[in-house]
């Protein structure tokens, strides 16, 4: 893919995460007057019929991975598991490098297909270890089902600004939002 390419094709990805983000607000909006905290879940996962997401990854932050799925294998719903030649693959993990999008990663789904996580090298690599460390483990939560969280949620890991977050693991907010999910 040349860099053009590339970049049009993330400003596509980042309009259908827009539109996800969008539908979500307004969901968010319905079911707060019958919820008593606010719910952030995506319309869409990679969870397959098996309860699992088997995934490949050729990622340049692969180190960080298997911290970022224990935190969510951990919390007893859906798991995480590497792709074999006996599975179908869920989920494919890779790299962009795209100095138009201010996206240090992002999750798209594939209706009837293999979803997609996606980091953007240029802006990842102007972050600290921890910092991408959580923004693995954040895209993760993406794939489980989770949507991004904003105002007055700064400690989660679903916290939608990857530059602020320091935690690399799901907090008591997240695993809120995954038990209503997978519970
Ligand atoms: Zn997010």
């Amino acid at each position: 893919m040349n860099a053009c390419n590339e970049l049009s094709f993330i400003k596509k990805v980042t309009s259908v995460l827009l539109g996800i983000i969008l539908g979500l607000l307004v969901l968010d909006g319905f079911l707060s007057s019958a919820a008593p905290t606010t719910v952030h879940l995506l319309s869409r996962n990679a969870v397959d019929g098996g309860n699992k997401i088997h995934y490949n990854a050729a990622t340049e932050y692969e180190d960080y991975l298997p911290s970022g799925i224990s935190g969510w294998n951990n919390l007893g719903g859906p798991k995480f598991a590497k792709d074999t030649a006996s599975t179908v693959q869920d989920l494919k993990i890779s790299d962009v490098y795209s100095k138009g999008e201010a996206t240090y990663g992002l999750y798209v789904p594939i209706i009837g297909g293999q979803d997609k996580i996606y980091f953007n090298i240029y802006m990842m690599d102007k972050l600290p270890s921890t910092n991408q460390k959580s923004v693995v483990a954040h895209e993760l939560g993406h794939a489980i089902g989770l949507g991004d969280h904003y105002s007055g949620y700064s400690g989660a890991l679903m916290y939608g600004y990857g530059n602020s977050n320091k935690n690399t693991k799901p907090q008591s907010h997240d695993k809120s939002d995954f038990n209503k999910l997978w519970k």
